[in-house]
């Protein structure tokens, strides 16, 4: 298999947000039309093959993300690691059962705290886990699911975003953290409908 050099997923990824993203009050960028509500699915296994290079000599055994809108992305990522996805929930009930590993993860979109879990059969010790997700922010998703992970005493073998924002906080405390990051598009700013991005 031949890999084209990332810089052309980079560009591939920009052009889209440049051509189809909508900037939202409140810095959100909405992505609608290719990731978040409609989803390409051609375009999406394009990017993924950018992951599988990036991440390319790790033995990764599970990709684990955040419902929901991390879940069509990762299954389409999975596809070319060929392991199975795992997607923490959102859990609605106060009580937690003991077979479960939980964390709390507060949202930037919708301004609310929520506890996340992921079942003791799906994340194992010896898992060696790659996590994905659409956005990286404040770093909150991120932090509950490395939180995860860590309480089941698997590997974090790292992250693949599709868009960080990396004027926001979350990419450096992931990173200082110790965590491998890769963000196919890092946006450097995001006002009056103007995306720009770091190369
Ligand atoms: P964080 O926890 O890093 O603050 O935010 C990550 C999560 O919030 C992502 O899973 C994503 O769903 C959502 N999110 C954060 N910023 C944006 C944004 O600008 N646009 C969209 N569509 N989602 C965002």
């Amino acid at each position: 298999m031949t890999f084209l050099n990332g810089g052309y997923y980079m560009k591939l990824l920009e052009d889209r947000i440049l051509k189809d993203g909508i900037v939202r009050e409140g810095n959100v960028l909405k992505v609608d039309s290719f990731v978040n509500h409609q989803i390409d699915v051609d375009f999406i296994a394009e990017l993924a093959k950018e992951f599988k290079r990036l991440y390319e000599g790790e033995e990764i055994t599970k990709i684990l993300t955040i419902e929901a809108s991390g879940i069509g992305i990762a299954c389409i990522v999975a596809q070319e690691f060929h392991v199975p996805v795992v997607f923490a929930k959102k859990n609605k009930t106060i009580n937690i059962a003991n077979d479960v590993y939980t964390s709390k993860v507060e949202s930037f979109t919708h301004k609310r705290t929520y506890d996340i879990i992921v079942s003791k059969d799906f994340l194992k010790p010896e898992d060696k886990v790659l996590i994905i997700d659409d956005f990286l922010a404040m770093g909150s998703a991120l932090q509950g699911l490395i939180s995860l992970i860590r309480d089941a005493g698997a590997t974090i073998v790292g992250a693949g975003i599709i868009i960080e924002k990396a004027y926001q906080q979350g990419g450096d405390m992931i990173r200082n953290m110790g965590v491998r990051v890769e963000s196919l598009a890092r946006i450097k700013s995001m006002d009056n409908n103007t995306v720009q991005f770091i190369n």
